[in-house]
């Protein structure tokens, strides 16, 4: 895989309307075997080529059915292309328009890291064995981690499952290590009941996360010290101030928003929970959101008869995400036509394998 994009020159000069044309036209000419998925965070420049939109998961599975396609365009960040290769069929490629478009909260959990947590936990006999602490990953990971996860019969989550895979691993063991997110992992709990005395931040770069061996001993979820850049500068003082001014207004936000926030807005659910709480409200209706600029932005457009705001007073954008500038992806398309394969992510078959298992389990949990 190539580390860097040499565009050339000839691309930096070109105005966005000459490269949003030239896209067009290069679409229609690979079209026959050539799919573009958007995450709906993805700037609508992009989003207004795609053949599939949807949140990541969703994405990867719906592209994975189209299999006459060779070559699928994943505007997303670095997991998500992971996971559609993983999902995809044998002769497929999944290519990414900038590869520096990564998740900052995937890579705060390495391999090296949690399986060094995972031998401090066996160094002093909070459990037996690695069977007793069920894994489970939230799909914002990389496919080592789910490959981590999938060896030791652990499952995968989405911000929509969160609760029910969290349900499903309490129940398989004593205890469960929730990656990477601790956000999305705290919310689950709450929803579930579970006592908040029972649920431990492991601290990455502390022995032991931080903690007393009793206290580990007490504890019935481990989670990771993981978080959503994007989703964290959502708070509960722009929850108060919308109550304030606007008491009518329907608070909505996503669960990588911290608990506080959460625990004081009206709703809380994945993208597509969100888009759809939206579409199905009254027209007339006001919404103040709490996510990703991109996909509030493109809700307002969407919905002019109703009345819908950032949560945040300030832009909430992933920029990693926006790394993949539609300049990008006419660059990859062009290299398409003249028969060569840029930014291509693929996953190593037998890390392919592992991750695959933590997703199956995820759908039969589902
Ligand atoms: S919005 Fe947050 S979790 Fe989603 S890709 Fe961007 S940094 Fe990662």
């Amino acid at each position: 895989m190539e580390k860097q994009q040499n565009l050339g020159s000839e691309y930096y000069s070109l105005g966005r309307d000459e490269i949003l044309d030239r896209i067009s036209k290069r679409k229609a000419e690979l079209a026959d075997n050539l799919l573009i998925l958007c995450h709906h965070y993805q700037q609508q420049d992009l989003f207004q080529f795609a053949d599939l939109t949807g949140d990541s998961l969703k994405l990867s599975r719906e592209a994975a059915k189209i299999s006459d396609r060779e070559f699928l365009i994943f505007c997303g960040v670095h997991f998500m292309a992971e996971a559609a290769d993983i999902l995809a069929a044998e002769h497929q490629k999944v290519l990414l328009p900038h590869l520096h478009a990564g998740c900052p909260m995937a890579d705060m959990a390495t391999t090296g890291a949690v399986e060094q947590a995972y031998k401090e936990l066996l160094s002093v006999g909070i459990m037996q064995n690695e069977k007793d602490l069920v894994p489970v990953t939230y799909v914002n990971s990389s496919a080592a981690i789910k490959a981590f996860v999938g060896d030791r019969e652990g499952s995968v989550c989405t911000s929509s499952n969160g609760e029910k895979v969290l349900d499903w691993a309490i129940n398989k063991g004593e205890k469960v290590f929730f990656f990477p997110d601790e956000h999305l992992g705290r919310n689950s709990a709450t929803a579930l009941g579970i006592p908040d005395e029972q649920v431990l931040l492991w601290r990455r770069g502390e022995l032991l996360g931080g903690h007393s061996v009793e206290a580990l001993k007490q504890a019935q979820i481990l989670l990771w010290d993981g978080y959503c850049e994007v989703h964290m500068r959502f708070l509960p003082e722009h929850i108060h101030q919308w109550k304030i001014k606007e008491p009518e207004i329907n608070i909505i936000v996503h669960p990588e928003c911290p608990q506080d926030v959460v625990s004081i807005a009206d709703q809380y659910g994945s993208t597509e929970a969100i888009i759809a709480a939206v579409a199905q409200s009254k027209p007339g209706s006001k919404w103040a959101i709490g996510t990703e600029i991109n996909l509030v932005e493109r809700l307002a457009r969407e919905h002019p008869d109703k009345e819908i705001h950032l949560l945040a007073p300030t832009t909430c954008q992933c920029t990693t995400m926006d790394c993949n500038q539609p300049v990008y992806l006419l660059w990859l398309l062009d290299n398409l036509v003249a028969g060569k394969v840029k930014n291509q992510i693929s996953v190593a078959p037998e890390i392919a394998a592992s991750a695959a298992k933590s997703l199956e389990q995820m759908l039969a949990i589902s």
